[in-house]
């Protein structure tokens, strides 16, 4: 070596330790050999110093870091042809190689530790400076020596910001109990341990999630393009991929927890290359870690929704408890079920002297003639073949495959282990309803059988009875029968109906205690108000009746109005009525049915002109009393 070579090489060891001293972002490799690099030019009083990293799999060298980027030589970004340099590689002897151009000339210096080449130094002289061989073989000593050291420390301490982040990582999953917030932490920790590379997620279909993730759905076809995730789906083992047509590797590692494999990740390489061991570990401790979490978050939600199921059946069965009528009973469950499962259509059927009748409250759809073939279907299936049925799109079913809801469920309404009736609830969307949801609404069905069947039972009975249980005035039944007597043995009569006005909202603002309360004052104003002879009725509902045989229209007339008053002084919270009058005399020939209709249509309009009003509908014309 060169005396002034030597003290060259002797100021740049001496600059290198006041470097060390001062230096400390070690984390990062490409930098650290960036410094140097610059370190070992300025001082040396080189061109340019280049160093490549050596990649065993391609056995080739891939450009590093460099002093000259951005200057008018751009810094190649291909690997350096392999050829001739791993034929150097072999010879002891040629690990050093010059090669000389006009007035510059070039050391390629390989570097190895162990046996192992691990990159080269490339050195770029003007031409009267090129050193002599003892000191490239200096160099080449120191730097093998100095680099490995270095690629050491900084591995180290990448490994431990690596083993920080999954840390944060797990931390912050854990106490998500949201699936949305977990697989969103593991795209972002993703993006920050692997900026370079592309990744997704492959999610069973039962997992819901937001759509702005990087999230694909597992399908279990045979495409060729899945074989891999599914296969680390399915044996929950880390499986790897080289697609060499589009010259990159990829990785997939099973997102599992301790009851099943949950999805797969998908990390692509933005090259072939081998993954080393180190990242496939820590890519499993990930994944593994991921998976926990999204099991924890997924059981939070399951519960959270029995909870939910729950509360919606224990509310239901509360509100159904009230005594409701039958109408009111089937409106109210098909409301619940409306809001709970989002469904278009809901109805109700009662199997009823071999037939299904539609009960009143479903939905207006099955008045219809194509709701026929889906009550046709689901009693086909609950009967004869045992079946449940959820059917996810019915248009493969050849019998319903023409009509507009694809989605299906139906409960039975068993009681005493005899089927009586069946809900059908339909979505005009296919795949709209999941199987929690048909679970629940077996529940719902199940517990509300009982309160339809004893509201029908009641109902049945009120015909039976001479006297309403509640209001103690006549049955409805009674009052048809009393009415076709005089109007047999009398020359006339008048029937008034009786309407409470706005009585929902009675029972929406006291409960239906006070409002079967307010009937029962409203019943008893009617019963101190009229003669003996006379029939006071509870027609239905809050619908009461008045007949007054052998009393003219004006004298009805004038019972109403005494009626109305009273109802609007006495009743408690106050209410008022609307009436509708009809009347009819000898020599008409009409039937009861017919006077009904017409007190019916008064009461109409009565309820049109405002309410708490009279109208009276006669043969000929109607009117405001
Ligand atoms: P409108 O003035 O148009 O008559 O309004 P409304 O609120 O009275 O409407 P509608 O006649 O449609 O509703 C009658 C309500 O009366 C429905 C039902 O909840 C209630 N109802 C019927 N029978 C009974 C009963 O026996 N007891 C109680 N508490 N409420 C009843
Ligand atoms: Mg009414
Ligand atoms: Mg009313």
């Amino acid at each position: 070596m060169k005396l002034e070579e030597e003290k060259l090489y002797r100021a740049f060891k001496q600059e290198f330790f006041h470097w060390f001293l001062q230096y400390d972002d070690y984390g990062n490799f490409s930098n650290v050999i960036a410094e140097l690099l610059r370190l070992l030019k300025e001082e040396l009083m080189l061109k340019q110093v280049t160093f490549f990293v050596f990649d065993p799999l391609n056995k080739a060298f891939y450009p590093e870091a460099t002093t000259n980027e951005g200057e008018n030589q751009p810094f190649p970004r291909h690997p350096v042809p392999p050829g001739d340099i791993a034929a150097m590689m072999d010879d002891e002897q040629q690990t050093i190689r010059i090669e000389q151009e006009n007035e510059h000339a070039t050391a390629w210096i390989f570097l190895r530790f162990s046996e192992e080449s691990f990159g080269m130094l490339q050195l770029v002289f003007d031409e009267r400076h090129l050193f002599s061989e003892q000191m490239l073989k200096n160099i080449k000593h120191d730097f093998s020596e100095l680099f490995r050291k270095i690629k050491m420390i900084s591995q180290g301490l990448s490994d431990e910001k690596r083993y920080e982040q999954l840390h944060r990582f797990a931390a912050k999953i854990h106490s998500s109990m949201k699936i949305d917030d977990v697989l969103e932490e593991i795209i972002n920790t993703l993006k920050q341990v692997y900026p370079s590379f592309t990744y997704y997620l492959f999610l069973s279909h039962d997992i819901q999630y937001h759509e702005y993730l990087p999230i694909k759905t597992i399908a279990f076809d045979e495409s060729e393009e899945n074989m891999a995730a599914m296969q680390a789906f399915l044996t929950g083992r880390i499986q790897f991929e080289d697609s060499i047509r589009q010259r990159r590797s990829i990785l997939y590692a099973p997102i599992k927890g301790a009851q099943g494999v949950y999805g797969v990740i998908e990390i692509i390489a933005p090259h072939i290359m081998e993954f080393p061991k180190k990242e496939v570990n820590f890519i499993t401790l990930l994944a593994n870690t991921a998976g926990s979490a999204l099991e924890n978050a997924r059981l939070y939600e399951q519960s959270r929704r029995f909870v939910a199921d729950l509360q919606l059946i224990t509310e239901t069965m509360h509100q159904l408890n009230a005594n409701l009528r039958l109408q009111d009973a089937i409106e109210f469950m098909v409301k619940q079920i409306k809001q709970s499962f989002y469904a278009d259509e809901v109805g109700f059927f009662w199997f009823e002297g071999g037939k299904w009748e539609l009960l009143p409250g479903s939905t207006p759809f099955f008045q219809s003639r194509q709701s026929k073939k889906y009550i046709e279907f689901v009693e086909k299936k609950i009967k004869t073949e045992k079946d449940i049925a959820f059917v996810g799109d019915t248009s493969v079913h050849d019998s319903l495959a023409v009509f507009d809801y694809r989605s299906l469920m139906a409960a039975p309404m068993v009681q005493n282990g005899e089927l009586r009736g069946i809900s059908i609830v339909l979505h005009r969307e296919p795949y709209h309803f999941t199987f929690e949801m048909f679970k629940l609404l077996q529940s719902l069905i199940q517990h509300s059988t009982l309160v339809f069947t004893n509201a029908m039972l009641r109902e049945e009975l009120e015909n039976l009875v001479i006297t309403d249980y509640l209001t103690k005035l006549y049955s409805r039944h009674y009052l048809d029968e009393q009415i076709k007597k005089s109007m047999i043995h009398d020359a006339f009569g008048t029937f008034i109906l009786v309407d409470i006005d706005n009585f929902k909202q009675v029972n929406d603002t006291y409960g239906h205690q006070i409002g079967d309360d307010i009937l029962v004052q409203v019943a008893d104003i009617i019963r101190d108000n009229i003669r003996s002879g006379d029939i006071g009725a509870r027609w239905g509902g809050e619908e009461l009746a008045i007949y007054l045989p052998k009393v003219s229209l004006a004298a009805g007339i004038s019972v109403a109005r005494r009626l109305s008053e009273k109802v609007r002084e006495k009743t408690h919270p106050p209410v008022t009525i609307s009436c509708g009058i009809s009347y009819w005399k000898k020599n008409h020939s009409e039937e009861a049915k017919d006077l009904f209709k017409r007190a019916d249509e008064a009461l109409y309009m009565a309820k049109r002109a405002g309410k708490n009003c009279i109208f009276v509908k006669d043969y000929s014309r109607q009117y405001k009393a």
